[in-house]
């Protein structure tokens, strides 16, 4: 890259380092935002400073929140006998759009990827057992990982951790693309695999 001032340099940098986007990329963001208002800059500035500041992970499934203990944990009229499996946050949010799910939810936080560093112990696979051991309501453990190579490694693996547990452990119907992440997965096929959900 051609030799840009520091400031610039350095905001290219930052940018290069979000999901995607490349340090092309970035230096469009970077010229975007040199174009605009001071105040609409500090107003973004502030929403990033704001997420370190405010969100934290629920002590309970480690989804985002503000509080301790986040809203749907926190709310009594969730069904307690079964909690739903997921790689991110981000996964609750999409299977709460089917209106098809009414349990609990846990975040794994990834899948296993031993090569990137993402062992069992990075993830939340320990507080995922003690959970379940500790709480004599919960029947039924939904595996809803994506069926990539790795999330179904994921989902072999969670399957014989809790095995010696007696609950259920259940997976996704087949009906998602193989693959592909959940995330891209639309609302009508992600209710219709959480119905037809089956035996891990
Ligand atoms: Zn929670």
């Amino acid at each position: 890259m051609r030799r840009f001032p520091e400031p610039i340099q350095n905001a290219v940098a930052s940018f290069a380092r979000l999901p995607g986007v490349g340090p092309k990329t970035a230096l469009r963001f970077v010229y975007y935002l040199l174009k605009i208002p001071r105040h609409d800059l500090e107003v973004m500035a502030r929403s990033i400073i704001t997420l370190a500041d405010r969100i934290r992970t629920c002590e309970n499934c480690f989804t985002y929140c503000e509080t301790p203990v986040c809203d749907i944990c926190r709310d009594n009229r969730r069904d307690t006998s079964m909690v739903c499996v997921v790689e991110e946050p981000r996964d609750i949010a999409t299977i709460e759009s089917t209106g098809a799910y009414r349990g609990q939810y846990h975040v794994l936080g990834g899948v296993l990827n031993p090569i990137d560093g993402m062992t069992p112990d990075v993830l939340r696979v320990r507080e995922l057992t003690e959970r379940v051991r500790n709480d004599e309501s919960m029947r039924e453990v939904i595996l809803a990982l994506s069926p990539t190579m790795q999330g179904e490694s994921t989902m072999m693996y969670l399957t014989k951790q809790l095995s010696s547990l007696g609950r259920r452990v259940t997976r996704l119907a087949r009906g998602l693309p193989i693959g592909a992440s959940l995330e891209y997965a639309d609302e009508i096929t992600l209710g219709d695999a959480m119905k037809g959900r089956r035996d891990a």
